[in-house]
């Protein structure tokens, strides 16, 4: 199908963007990659009136790296943060993650910032966002204000964000000492959006014993959540943790959903299998940060 008729603007400044973002009003959409509001609209699951390409924008293709964390920019494509030493040697989960976004011709286009605004429980970087405690920076005709991942998502492909606004970044903070990360995801072709996935972090103390065991999943809520193991494996050696234990636990947390791809069994017992293995994983790698 052919998307309905829509006017176009190109913006070259953000207080532009917002201007008119804010002329149009409500049927208004920003277009970053175009990876999912395109098929959306030649779906016509979504008729904007007006897409204010944020394209021509200055200042917002850019990686931030500190030792706080990383700044990941709203027109960083998905392909430039994989390929981003600085960015992983902070956040690794932020390489791992990317590398499980789509197809490459879809990386190269499509923006990080992108799909945490699409605010897709299919997508990676929104529980990335969520396990690291990340936030947004919304920009608004008023002024910008930092927005918490867990004030952000608010239900399926929707945020608290409302009106004329772009998000300008994201904020990824560092990895904790002694700490480590795992990211895996079933799909059922490579590149396809994730049956199930989950990103995990442990930490450990100077005694390589575990101090806590995080996860948050992909395509099993409404929203991103997170979610925390550690009483199943607290004090234990990260080379003899438990493990399977996690595992049943979130099995217990999790509320997923079936649907054409997965019933909710499925994904339930994915997100255990996938838990057990990826903390396993990130305690070894801990030992060595
Ligand atoms: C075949 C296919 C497979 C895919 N597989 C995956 C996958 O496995 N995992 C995954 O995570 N994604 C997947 N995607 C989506 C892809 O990652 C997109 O890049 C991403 O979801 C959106 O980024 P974008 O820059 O293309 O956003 P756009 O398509 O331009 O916009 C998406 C939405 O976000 C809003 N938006 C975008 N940027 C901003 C901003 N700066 N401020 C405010 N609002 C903004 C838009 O208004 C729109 O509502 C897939 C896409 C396709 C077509």
């Amino acid at each position: 199908m052919k998307p309905a008729p829509f006017g176009y603007a190109d913006p070259t400044s953000l207080g532009e963007a917002l201007s008119v973002l804010q002329s149009e009003g409500e049927g208004a959409k920003v277009m970053a990659g175009g990876q999912s509001l395109l098929p959306l609209l030649s779906m016509r699951l979504a008729s904007p009136t007006t897409l204010v390409d944020i394209n021509r924008v200055p200042d917002l293709d850019t990686v931030v790296v500190s030792d706080d964390g990383v700044r990941v920019g709203a027109l960083v494509r998905h392909v430039d943060l994989l390929h981003h030493a600085g960015a992983a040697a902070v956040q690794p989960l932020l390489a791992r993650a990317t590398a499980n976004v789509a197809h490459p011709a879809i990386r190269n286009r499509g923006t990080t910032v992108g799909s945490i605004a699409h605010a897709d429980p299919s997508g990676e970087m929104t529980s990335v966002l969520a396990l690291t405690g990340g936030s947004v920076t919304v920009a608004t005709p008023a002024g910008s204000s930092v927005v918490d991942w867990a004030d952000f998502f608010v239900g399926p492909l929707e945020t608290s964000v409302h009106g004329p606004a772009v998000v300008t970044d994201a904020f990824f903070p560092a990895l904790p000492a002694r700490t480590g990360t795992a990211f895996e995801e079933i799909s059922r072709r490579k590149g396809d959006y994730a049956v199930c996935g989950a990103g995990v972090t442990v930490t450990l103390d100077h005694d390589s014993r575990v101090t806590s065991a995080r996860a948050s999943y992909i395509s099993v809520g409404l929203v991103p959540e997170v979610h925390d193991l550690t009483e199943a494996v607290a004090g234990q050696s990260a080379d003899t943790a438990d493990w399977a234990a996690a595992g049943a636990l979130a099995r217990t947390l999790v509320d997923p959903d079936g649907d054409l791809h997965a019933s909710a069994d499925y994904r339930r017992l994915l997100v255990g299998v996938l838990t057990e293995r990826t903390l396993a994983r990130a305690a070894q790698e801990a030992q060595n940060r």
